[in-house]
């Protein structure tokens, strides 16, 4: 396989072109931003710690029979991925109280929930990923009915897997982001999942092991990264 053009730059991911119509690689940076690209850095290694963590994920729910874009880990940085039609919805998965939700509700973040939460957002840089509901992704064309019941019953499933999968690693998935694609008819799971998109804290100290040390000036981000890649490798 030969990598060929740049078809699109990403805040956190460069995908290429390959001379198989059918694949992609996707290179992962060191770039980190927040709020929208306002807040801009650098980590450290994340993109190759991104690329183990976010392989070794999709290799693991590709067992439980999860299907993804990921195909194989090609180098440091690279990724062989199914070239996908990028639904612009974003799935969130909250376990727990964090975040926006907090932020919109006035709520403390780390409060048990009676209900697993699951949002949609429009993938929209521009407008900072607004808030959408069901019926707004599907009047707009962004998802059919039957692609939105799907990503939801696959983002469920994600979430039963994942947080077994932290748990007996001794992290707690507070919640996270999927973004889905279609491939040949196909809805597949697809960008990454990393410390960059889920909130990911240690189940003793609570102490935050994700993004969230970078948006919120914590310090300690690439250690905190560094200690997720070496427990999802466990
Ligand atoms: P919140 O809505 O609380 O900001 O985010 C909820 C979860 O989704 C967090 O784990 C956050 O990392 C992830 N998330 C939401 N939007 C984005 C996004 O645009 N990019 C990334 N990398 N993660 C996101």
């Amino acid at each position: 396989m030969e990598i060929k053009d740049q078809l699109y730059e990403g805040k956190a991911k460069v995908i290429f072109s390959t001379d198989d119509p059918e694949l992609s690689v996707m290179y992962f940076k060191d770039d980190a931003t927040a709020f929208d690209g306002k807040k801009k850095g650098t980590i450290q290694n994340k993109g190759v710690m991104n690329n183990i963590v976010s392989s070794r994920i999709f290799e693991m729910l590709a067992e439980k029979g999860v299907k993804s874009h990921y195909v194989e880990k090609l180098s440091e940085r690279e990724m062989v991925v199914k070239k996908l039609e990028i639904i612009p919805v974003e799935v969130i998965i909250r376990n727990l109280t964090a975040g926006s939700l907090s932020k919109r509700l006035g709520i403390e973040e780390g409060l048990e929930l009676k209900e697993t939460i699951i949002e949609f957002c429009y993938k929209s840089d521009p407008l900072g990923d607004p808030f959408i509901n069901e019926y707004v992704a599907r009047a707009m064309g962004y998802a059919t009915k039957e692609e939105m019941e799907f990503m939801t019953e696959v983002a469920f499933k994600v979430n039963d897997i994942l947080k077994e999968f932290f748990d007996e690693r001794g992290i707690i998935l507070v919640d996270y982001k999927l973004e889905f694609g279609r491939h040949n008819g196909e809805v597949l799971l697809g960008d990454e999942i990393t410390p960059d998109g889920c909130r990911l804290w240690d189940k003793k100290t609570r102490e935050k092991l994700d993004k969230d040390r970078f948006r919120r000036d914590l310090g300690g981000v690439e250690e905190a990264y560094k200690e997720v890649m070496d427990k999802v490798l466990k």
